[in-house]
C-alpha cells in the first residue's frame, strides 16, 4: 500500500501497483484478454451497466470486455492520477484521442459547444478545434483574453503551458480566474508532473500525450487525462462507446516508464539548462525561447512549474535556409518530429508539427524546436556547434527571415537558393 504522504519520486515507483503483491508477482502484469467470463448473465450484465454509465467493474460480473475496462490499463491510470494529485486518470490510445474525448466529454455533460483555446497549442490540437469536426464552437485568443472572451455557452477553455513551441508560460491560476467556473483543460506534456500539477491550481482536467515523457522511449503513443472522478467517468462513457482505448501493452510500457519519469525529467532538463545558456551566446541563434532565458515577468518559474523542463527552441538568424541546413547536419539529435524521449530530437514546426496550424499563428520560417534527451551535455552542444556553422549562404539569409515554410515559399527558397548558388 502507498501511503498518500510519500514524495513524488516513491509515488513514481510505487503507485498503481497496490494489488501486485496480492497477485502474487512483482512486475506489472499484462493482461491481453479482450473478453472475460461471465459468472452469470445478472452479474455480468449489471457489471456491464455500471461501465457502460462510466464505472468502475463489479467484483461479482467482472470485466466483460475489453473496450470498457482492463486492469493493467487501470493501474497506470491510477499511478498518473496520484502523480497529477487527481482523483482519477483515464487513458487513450493517442494524446489527440484525449483531446478529442475532453471536449466531446465536456461538451455533451454541460450541454454547451462554445470552446475557448488560448493559443499557441500544439498544432494537432488547434488544427482539431478549427476543424469543425467535434461541433464545437471555437474562439482562439491569448490568456490575457479569456475574461473578455468568455461567453455563457462557453463549455471549457484550453491551454497549454509551456506552449508548444515558443515555450511561453501561461499562469494556469490567472486563467482559471478567468474562466469563473468554466472548467480549464491544461496540456501539462512539456512539464510532466515532475515540474508543475495544473490541478493544484485550479485546472479540471490535465491532459498528456502520453507519447512523449510519460513514455520517454518513443515507443509506445498514448494519451492520458487526469481529472475529478464525476468527469473520469464522463470521459469513460466517451471511451467505451467511440473506442479510443489505450492498449494494455501501451499501459505496460508507460506505467514502467513512470518509475523513472522524475529522474529522467530533471536530467535532461539539467542538460536543457547547458545547452539553452549555450545557444544564447552563439552568434547564428537571434533567440532562444526556453523559460527564464527571457526574463519570467509573470513569476511563474519555482512557483506553478518547478523548473524550465527540456524543451527549448531557436529563432535562427539563417532562416528557414539555415534551419533546412541544421537539420540536416545534426549527428547525435536525430531530425525527427516528437520530443521527450531518452534521446534529443531537433524539427522544424512550422513545416511539420504546426503546419496544420492558421498561418498568422504559426511558429516563424526560423524557428527550430529541440528536445534535450540523455545524452551528455558537452556532446550536445559540440553537435550542435557542428551544425550551426553548416555553410549557408549570407544572402539568401536575409531575405528568409519573414518567410513562412508552405509549398509556396519552399518553391521560393529554392528559387532563392538557386539563384544564389549562381
Ligand atoms: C504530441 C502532442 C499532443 C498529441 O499527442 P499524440 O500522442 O501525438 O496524439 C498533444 N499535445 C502536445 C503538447 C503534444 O506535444
Amino acid at each position: 500500500m502507498t501511503s498518500p504522504h510519500l514524495q513524488l519520486d516513491s509515488v513514481a515507483v510505487h503507485a498503481g501497483r497496490e494489488d501486485l503483491a496480492e497477485l502474487g508477482v512483482h512486475a506489472l502484469p499484462i493482461d491481453l484478454s479482450t473478453t472475460n467470463p461471465l459468472p452469470s448473465i445478472e452479474a455480468g450484465g449489471l457489471s456491464y451497466e455500471a461501465m457502460a454509465g462510466g464505472g468502475t467493474p463489479n467484483a461479482e460480473g467482472g470485466s466483460v470486455y475489453a473496450r470498457l475496462w482492463n486492469p493493467t490499463v487501470a493501474r497506470f491510470e491510477s499511478a498518473l492520477a496520484r502523480l497529477e494529485h487527481a482523483e482519477a486518470a483515464v487513458a487513450f490510445s493517442s494524446g489527440m484521442a484525449a483531446v478529442t474525448a475532453a471536449i466531446l466529454a465536456t461538451l455533451k455533460e454541460s450541454g454547451r459547444r462554445h470552446v475557448l483555446a488560448v493559443r499557441p497549442l500544439y498544432g494537432g490540437t488547434d488544427h482539431l478545434l478549427a476543424s469543425g469536426l467535434l461541433g464545437a464552437e471555437v474562439t482562439y485568443c491569448s490568456a490575457s483574453r479569456v475574461a473578455a472572451e468568455r461567453r455563457p455557452d462557453t463549455a471549457m477553455v484550453v491551454l497549454e503551458t509551456p506552449a508548444n513551441p515558443t515555450l511561453d508560460l501561461v499562469d494556469i491560476r490567472a486563467v482559471v480566474e478567468a474562466a469563473q467556473g468554466v472548467p480549464v483543460l491544461v496540456d501539462n506534456t512539456f512539464a510532466t508532473p515532475v515540474l508543475q500539477n495544473p490541478i493544484d491550481l485550479g485546472a479540471a482536467m490535465v491532459l498528456h500525450s502520453a507519447t512523449k515523457y510519460l513514455g520517454g522511449h518513443g515507443d509506445v503513443i498514448g494519451g492520458v487525462i487526469a481529472c475529478d472522478e464525476r468527469q473520469a467517468a464522463a470521459l469513460r462513457r466517451v471511451r467505451a462507446v467511440t473506442g479510443g482505448l489505450l492498449h494494455p501493452l501501451g499501459a505496460y510500457l508507460l506505467h514502467r516508464g513512470l518509475a523513472t519519469l522524475p529522474v529522467r525529467v530533471r536530467a535532461q532538463q539539467a542538460n536543457a539548462q547547458r545547452v539553452a545558456s549555450w545557444l544564447t551566446t552563439h552568434p547564428s541563434v537571434a533567440r532562444v525561447h526556453y523559460p527564464g532565458i527571457d526574463g519570467d515577468p509573470q513569476g511563474l518559474l519555482g512557483t506553478q512549474m518547478d523548473g524550465p523542463g527540456a524543451m527549448l527552441s531557436v529563432d535562427l538568424r539563417g532562416g528557414y535556409e539555415q534551419a533546412e541546413r541544421v537539420t540536416a547536419a545534426t549527428g547525435l539529435f536525430t531530425h525527427a518530429v516528437s520530443l521527450g524521449g531518452v534521446d534529443s530530437l531537433i524539427q522544424h514546426p512550422a513545416a511539420l508539427t504546426h503546419r496544420p496550424v492558421a498561418a498568422e499563428a504559426r511558429p516563424g520560417a526560423g524557428l527550430v524546436r529541440l528536445s534535450i534527451g540523455l545524452e551528455d551535455a558537452e556532446d550536445l552542444i559540440a553537435d550542435l556547434d557542428r551544425a550551426l556553422a553548416a555553410p549557408h549562404s549570407i544572402s539568401f539569409s536575409a531575405t528568409a527571415a519573414p518567410v513562412q515554410a508552405t509549398p509556396e515559399t519552399r518553391q521560393e527558397s529554392d528559387r532563392l537558393l538557386v539563384e544564389a548558388a549562381e
